[in-house]
């Protein structure tokens, strides 16, 4: 089959397609054939060298929805023909989390990550238990973008957050791919979003998706702003979807407000003011990717159309480097969707 393998790590030219054996699946898996895969900043993170313990030499992709082609032997959950999206991350399914539904917090890290036989390829191969039906009505590259980005808002907003009807959510780095889903999900469950990004260009769009108000910030700076929109009460929800942003983020946030911090676009530490978080009795999370459960809910919310997919574009899987490149340089709304060759 055809893969993009990821050769060495560097820049989006290190991204090369490649003739590699078909996967085979054992007799607890699928074998899919891959209709649409997102292009994620986890993928360019890796892609860079900056993942600590992720290997070169891999396919890389972890939002993947495709068609069923070959199941296992002891399969009797799936069959061929069978529309499916992909679990962002491998689980064991036996472990205390993977047993009370937190196949988020599953270390089963000697498993085949879902990133070194990843969804930038003709075939991937997956356990049947990652493996989650799509609604009739979902496309494959809306449902591509179900587990990761739309299930890890969905999990940051409501199983982290609790966000409920009423309340102000802060969402930042809005227009991205985790952003843009907040912004639908937080205004289905009844709650007022402020949306900051950096470029005022994004704003009229993000309005379009539910943001009751929009803070363009081309320096970083928002706290101010946001305080004042809320009549200097701070924000009740906020998700720090950039990570170098969190001490603005902090100070936008009310008495007992919750910060989930669920991005990392520039891995580094951040300065935290203990008085900040004492005062106004914070509660900082971290928050990353979805249970299974939550994958299914977000399924049901892109069929039942509350939540709309942000697709700025679909490319060949042959234009893998272009799409990294464009999404390192913040030129993408959404998600971009390989699909084809
Ligand atoms: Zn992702
Ligand atoms: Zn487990």
């Amino acid at each position: 089959m055809k893969a993009i393998i990821l050769s060495d790590f560097g820049g989006p030219s290190q991204l090369r397609v490649e003739e590699v054996p078909t996967p085979v699946a054992g007799p607890h898996d699928v074998l899919v054939q891959v209709e649409a895969a997102g292009v994620c900043h986890h993928d360019l993170l890796h892609r860079a060298g900056k993942l600590a313990g992720a290997p070169k030499g891999v396919i890389l992709g972890h939002e993947v929805a495709g068609r069923v082609v070959a199941t296992g032997a002891a399969v009797s959950t799936l069959q061929v023909g069978d529309r499916i999206t992909g679990y962002q991350r491998r689980f064991c399914g036996q472990c205390r989390d993977c047993l009370r539904g937190r196949q988020d917090l599953c270390r089963a890290v000697s498993l085949p990550a879902v990133d070194t036989e990843g969804a930038y390829a003709q075939y991937i191969r997956l356990p049947a238990v990652s493996a989650i039906r799509i609604p009739d009505n979902v496309s494959f590259q809306q449902a591509a973008l179900a587990s990761c980005p739309i299930g890890t808002a969905m999990r940051a907003l409501i199983s982290q957050a609790g966000l409920t009807a009423g309340e102000t959510v802060l969402v930042n780095g809005a227009s991205g791919g985790l952003g843009v889903h907040q912004i639908q999900i937080a205004r289905a469950l009844g709650a007022h979003v402020i949306a900051v990004t950096g470029d005022n260009a994004k704003a009229s769009r993000l309005e379009e998706l539910g943001a009751s108000s929009v803070v363009v910030a081309r320096d970083g700076n928002y706290s101010a702003e946001v305080w004042n929109k809320t009549g200097k009460k701070g924000v009740d929800v906020a998700m720090e979807n950039l990570g170098s942003t969190l001490p603005q983020t902090l100070r936008a946030t009310g008495m007992g407000g919750r910060i989930v911090v669920l991005g990392n676009i520039a891995p580094g530490a951040v300065e935290v003011s203990p008085g900040l978080l004492i005062g106004r009795r914070l509660r900082v999370q971290g928050s990353g990717s979805a249970t299974l459960d939550e994958v299914s809910q977000s399924l049901a919310m892109i069929a039942s159309g509350l939540v709309r997919p942000q697709i700025d574009r679909v490319m060949p899987f042959t234009q893998a480097a272009q799409a990294h490149a464009l999404l390192e340089a913040r030129q993408v709304n959404g998600r971009i969707i390989l699909s084809g060759w």
